[in-house]
């Protein structure tokens, strides 16, 4: 008995026989994010509670985070055969409050001595009677005092928001092309949001492309890993392939090459990870890269789906998203990606098949690939463990 932490969750309502999977996955997730809180999580009767917790506060928003929870409040566990320290127990909660409030009982166990409208209307007059500058407002109440009979009696006014979406690691694997710009870490977080646990690919051209970009892309995976659990972020070295492009390839075509490079890279790491789809940040016509007919072609090498969570978005839309999941500040630091070092003066927007082709076939494709996969680093990012963030 005392204070603790109620974890609604959501759409797992909807799952049929599947629900224990989907809420055993959500409680390690959720224990996980957690887990230098010295705290307790366990399920009881449609949702989970977590008690103990170093500091509550933190618990709480860090479990508003895990991808599955709905919503959070900072609730009181109360025994149910004691009806006066409920009521007292409401009051204490209710101090300090002004303006309107209503009480919101909700009762699963039916065999409660007293019914949701029986509750509703007891309570609030036991706290009109003490409290008389409050007054009632069952439509648009300042406060709502919700008391929930379950295995035992919770109370409490606040509910947080949380992310929503489908535990982390329920709906597969994919492979997200990570570059330290806006769009990417948002279409990871989508993508992750519905239950795929994302390991992610980063090019980098050094010295074209600095440390403090590396340090960036670590940073945003490390973002993603609040929401979505451990992160692990490949570093692939892209120098040679870059400057390669650009020395021996028709200018007009280096960034479509460039990208149809990524694909290759990443289609193959996603293989030898048991990824089953690539992730990028595009969206239709942002940029040259981005045409109908460029994203054809870069799809049209890789053997497994490529989603694109952004396609549809504006780029106010996605900048309002990243600001949203906080990552938007890390994506915005000044330093340059690869893709801005080699850009071509008139990229060309509409390529046909057979000129990229004939462009790209000066370069010894397959070795360029495997030397860069051989020089990659994997690095470990995890928020909460800090071991590499
Ligand atoms: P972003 O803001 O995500 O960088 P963008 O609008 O700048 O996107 P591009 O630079 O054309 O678009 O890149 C398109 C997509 O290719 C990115 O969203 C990302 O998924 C991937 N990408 C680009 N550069 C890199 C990189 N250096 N490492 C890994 N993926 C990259
Ligand atoms: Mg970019």
């Amino acid at each position: 008995m005392g204070p603790l932490l109620l974890i609604r969750y959501g759409e797992i309502f909807l799952k049929g026989l599947n629900r224990p999977y989907f809420l055993k996955a959500l409680q390690q997730n959720i224990k996980l994010a957690i887990a230098d809180e010295g705290a307790r999580v366990w399920l009881s009767d449609s949702r989970f509670y977590i008690s103990g917790a170093a500091d509550i506060n933190a618990c709480a928003l860090k479990a508003a985070k895990v991808f599955g929870v709905h919503s959070v409040s900072h609730a009181f566990e109360m025994a149910k055969d004691d009806y006066q320290a409920i009521c007292d127990k409401a009051l204490e909660l209710m101090r300090g409050k002004t303006g309107t409030f209503k009480v919101q009982a909700r009762r699963s166990d039916k065999a409660f001595f007293k019914d949701s409208p029986q509750i509703n209307a007891e309570l609030g007059e036991h706290v009109l009677k003490r409290m008389p500058h409050l007054s009632v407002d069952v439509r648009h109440p300042d406060t709502i005092l919700s008391v929930e009979i379950r295995d035992h009696c919770y109370l409490y006014t606040d509910v947080i928001p949380a992310v929503g979406g489908m535990p982390s690691g329920t709906n597969g694997r994919a492979t997200l092309l990570l570059s330290g710009g806006i769009d990417s870490p948002v279409a990871g977080y989508l993508i992750a949001k519905r239950g795929v646990k994302i390991n992610c690919v980063y090019y980098h051209s050094y010295p074209f492309t600095g440390d403090r970009v590396r340090e960036k892309v670590i940073n945003l995976a490390g973002k993603l890993s609040e929401y979505s659990g451990e992160v692990q972020l490949s570093v692939i070295p892209f120098t040679r392939i870059q400057t390669q492009i650009h020395e021996k390839c028709a200018e007009a075509y280096t960034t479509l090459i460039m990208r149809r490079f990524m694909m290759r890279i990443a289609a193959a790491l996603a293989v030898k990870n048991n990824a089953q789809a690539l992730v990028t940040g595009e969206s239709i016509g942002q940029v040259a890269s981005q045409t109908m007919e460029a994203l054809v072609l870069t799809d049209a090498l890789v053997p497994m789906p490529v989603f694109r969570p952004l396609i549809g978005l504006d780029k106010q839309e996605i900048i309002n998203y990243a600001q949203k999941i906080g990552t938007f500040d890390i994506s915005s630091l000044p330093y340059q990606d690869c893709c801005t070092v080699f850009t071509p003066r008139h990229p060309v927007t509409h390529p046909q098949k057979d000129h990229v082709e004939l462009a790209e076939r000066v370069l010894d494709t397959q070795s360029l690939i495997d030397d860069a996969i051989e020089g990659l680093e994997v690095i470990t990012v995890n928020a909460y463990t800090k071991e590499d963030a």
